[in-house]
Order: C-alpha cells, then structure tokens, then sequence
C-alpha cells in the first residue's frame, strides 16, 4: 500500500501557517501541526481539518529555537507517523520598533526563532529524510531578506536573508535526496501583519505593489503545496517570490 504523504508544518495555528494546513489537507496529506503560544486556534484547526477532510492530523508544541522541544517534537512526529515527507518552516516573528530603541535582546530573539528555529527543525527533520532517501523542505522566507528594507525590522530582514542562505546551504548538504526550496512572500494580509497598520500606511504600501493590494495567505500556500509536489521535481535551491511584484 502506498504511504501516506506527511507534512510538518511550524507555526500552524493561525495566519499563513493555517493556511498552509488547509491546503496540505485538500490534498490528502497527514499533518503536524506545530505551535508554540496558539494552542487553542491549533487544536481547532486540526479538528476542522480532520472532519472536513478525513485526513489525520496532531498538533506539537514546541518552540522551535529551543533545541529539545524540536527533538520532542520531530519524535513525537516520528511515533505517530512513521516518517515526514514535507517540512514547512513556517514559523517566524518581527519585533518593529524604532531604530533608535533596537535592543540586541530582541534582535537575538528574531535570530533565535526564524534563523536557528528554522534551522533546529530542518536539521532534526532533514536527518530523517536523507536516511529515508526523500523529502522537500520549504522555507518561508521574506522579499525582506532579499530587497525590501525597513529599519523598523531591520533584525527581522537580517534573519530572513539568514534563511535564504540556509536554504542553499540545506540544499546542498542533503543533495541528492531532499529539495530546499525558498518562498519569499511581500506583504500578505495576515492579522498578526496588518493589526497595528494604520491605513494610510497601508495604502502607500499596496501602492508599491504592481497588483496595487497585500497578498492572501492561501496565495502563499498554493505555491507550497506546488513546491512539495512532484510538479515541482526538478526545481530546488531557489527562492521564489510570491510578492504581487514590488518596487
Ligand atoms: P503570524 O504571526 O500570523 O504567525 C506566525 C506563527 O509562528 C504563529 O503561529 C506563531 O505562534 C508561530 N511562532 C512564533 N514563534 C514561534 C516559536 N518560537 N516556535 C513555534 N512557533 C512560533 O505570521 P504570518 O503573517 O502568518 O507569517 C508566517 C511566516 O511568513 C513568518 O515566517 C513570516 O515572517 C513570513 N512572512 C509573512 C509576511 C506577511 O506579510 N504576513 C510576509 C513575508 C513573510
């Protein structure tokens, strides 16, 4: 019988996260749904991903800047699933503050969680893969990383370019066997991103966007989904933007 296809997606209660989830479960994969604060919106996630779609799924916590949860997280994966075919590193934060009161406290925490979290899991995961011979790994980056400035997260902007080159260096590392591949969405129109905006602002961002508009979470995970499929055999190390072309 043909295995089930497994994704372990971090940060998965809510915003872009979530949406990835709901695509991942159209399709018929088995999830791990990682979370560190969102217990409650996980769980209910799960339960509606489950009935909706006759899928299994389980939900993990786990901060994945600390080294054990991860190890816990992957086992716990493991013993319930037997193996992972995708991992999603989904997970990240952005603490925005003025330039003027940037502390190396914070810009610690950004690195701690989207740069060594992305990289604790990739590695506990990747081992798994490579021994199994197979797997991709999707980092969700930003166009942050890549040329999009603002001093208000300029950590935030350092830890996502950390994340493209990490992807090149995990592609080649688990050559021949796992695909690492990079998205680099723009603005997309989460609640965490967009809760403190004010309109004007808004406006004079979506204004910068050749579609003139934020991106929808299900947009970023249509290209996910895309990445971990078989459609997308032949494409690995590379970082697409997913950004409504931006200036
Ligand atoms: P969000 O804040 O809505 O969700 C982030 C998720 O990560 C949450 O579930 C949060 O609990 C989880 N998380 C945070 N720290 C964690 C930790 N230590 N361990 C485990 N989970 C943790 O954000 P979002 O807008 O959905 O963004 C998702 C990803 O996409 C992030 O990596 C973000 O940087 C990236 N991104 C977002 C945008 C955007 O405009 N929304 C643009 C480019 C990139």
């Amino acid at each position: 019988m043909k295995k089930q296809k497994v994704v372990l997606i971090t940060g998965a209660g809510i915003g872009i996260g979530a949406a990835i989830a709901l695509e991942f479960a159209k399709k018929g994969y088995f999830l791990v749904l990682n979370y560190n604060t969102s217990e409650k919106e996980a769980n209910q996630l799960k339960d509606e991903l489950i009935n909706q779609y006759g899928i299994q799924a389980i939900t993990c916590k786990a901060d994945i800047s600390v080294e054990s949860e991860v190890q816990a997280m992957v086992e716990k994966a493991i013993q319930t699933f037997g193996h992972i075919d995708v991992l999603v590193n989904n997970a990240g934060i952005s603490i925005d503050t003025l330039y003027e009161e940037k502390t190396v406290e914070n810009f610690r925490k950004t690195l701690d969680v989207n740069l060594i979290g992305t990289f604790l899991v990739s590695k506990y995961v990747g081992d798994i893969m490579y021994d199994a011979k197979q797997g991709a790994i999707i980092n969700i980056a930003s166009t942050n990383g890549i040329d999009q400035y603002f001093p208000m997260c300029l950590d935030y902007d350092a830890s996502k370019a950390g994340m493209i080159s990490l992807t090149h260096n995990l592609a080649l590392q688990y050559a021949p066997y796992i695909r690492v591949n990079a998205i680099a969405p723009g603005w997309v129109a989460t609640e965490n991103e967009i809760k403190e905006l004010d309109q004007d602002y808004i406006t004079s961002e979506q204004d910068k966007i050749f579609l003139k508009r934020f991106g929808r979470p299900e947009e970023i995970a249509k290209v996910v989904t895309f990445l971990a499929s078989e459609d997308a055999s032949f494409i690995n190390n590379a970082v697409i933007r997913v950004d409504g072309g931006q200036r």
